[in-house]
């Protein structure tokens, strides 16, 4: 069963590119097995390419769909990018597996989950008063990551307010998504330094490594690289570039290879941020098995939407991760949306 579904915003969702109202993500049951694709325009995706990318997949002779490595192979070899709809199917396959052998699949990872896995809570660009209203709201996360970049001044006072307005010892994080220029970066990386911000995400643009390299000598705080770590190849570039990366399913094109990324970022010596888009608790749940791998967990996205159609992995006091007990990836489709998904 291959089935989009419109996923609506608690709130607009900015970031230093854009702001939008919900998505159409795309769910995939196969053979027992649930994944999602979140496509984004950023990745070049559709809900028309990842629905017609899986019909593809879900429609070619495979390798023993247990041989989850073999199969990510072959899909990888014949699907090019598509990255949403790859992971999608490769999250199914674990599910499926996982159900197959009765054990939860942060057991096939080997993995035991830890009891401190907090995920940040994401407060996306948009007017300070409306910014400043979502951090109240979100009094239940001990870590908030705020998206900066669309414009250094706002940047630099929003922070403020939000440090002044959540005292001292709440924990911050700051994603640019590329939006500021070397200049810019090196303004505000101080001030954020100042106001205890443990790191800067993506401050510069894509591809802008030296200039990130220059940033780094002398920087403040760490920096951490999502829009320039896409899949495990990207990662040699960026050894002594930045401290960490951000790993998002949707990006590597799911599990499989976002475990290799793990691998190949610590050999590295590179930091491990464990991240998503706006997905269900399909997707979510899914990311959260890896979790066990990371230092940052940035899984939020569920929590960004009103109409989850799936449960899964909980979040509980301050944001802490509680992975289900059980077979797979541990996620169901909620009793009100049975019919949508039947
Ligand atoms: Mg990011």
């Amino acid at each position: 069963m291959i089935r989009s579904y419109r996923l609506q915003f608690r709130d607009p969702f900015g970031i230093s590119r854009s702001t939008g109202t919900h998505c159409d993500n795309v769910f995939v049951e196969f053979d027992g097995g649930w994944g999602e694709a979140a496509p984004t325009a950023y990745m070049r995706e559709s809900r028309a390419t990842a629905e017609k990318a899986l019909r593809r997949i879900v429609a070619m002779n495979l390798p023993d769909p247990d041989c989850i490595e073999d199969v990510e192979e072959t899909v990888r070899r014949r699907v090019k990018g598509n990255a949403s709809a790859r992971a999608a199917f490769d999250m199914a396959l674990h599910d499926r597996l996982g159900r197959r052998l009765g054990v939860p699949v942060w057991k096939l990872f080997g993995r035991a989950p830890k009891p401190d896995m907090t995920t940040s809570f994401t407060i996306g660009i948009d007017t300070p008063e409306v910014m400043m209203r979502k951090v109240a709201a979100a009094k239940n996360f001990d870590i908030l990551k705020i998206k900066l970049g669309r414009d250094l001044t706002h940047d630099l006072r929003i922070m403020r307010a939000i440090r002044a307005a959540v005292g001292p010892r709440r924990r911050l994080l700051a994603d640019a998504n590329g939006g500021w220029t070397l200049a810019e970066a090196r303004r505000a990386l101080p001030v954020l330094a100042d106001l205890g911000v443990e790191f800067i995400e993506q401050p510069l643009p894509r591809g802008a490594h030296d200039e990130v390299r220059r940033l780094k000598k002398g920087a403040p705080i760490p920096i951490m690289l999502d829009e320039d770590s896409v899949t495990a190849a990207d990662l040699p570039a960026l050894a002594g570039v930045a401290d960490g990366i951000n790993i998002k399913l949707m990006k590597s094109g799911g599990l499989t290879e976002a475990r290799r990324m793990v691998t190949v970022a610590r050999n590295l010596g590179l930091r491990v941020m464990i991240g998503c888009m706006i997905e269900s608790s399909v997707a979510i749940t899914a990311a959260a098995h890896l979790a066990p791998f990371a230092d940052y967990v940035d899984l939020d996205g569920n929590l960004l939407i009103t109409n989850d159609p799936f449960q899964g992995v909980r979040c509980e006091r301050g944001g802490r991760l509680k992975l289900p007990d059980l077979p797979g990836l541990g996620v169901r489709v909620r009793a009100d949306f049975e019919s949508d998904f039947a």
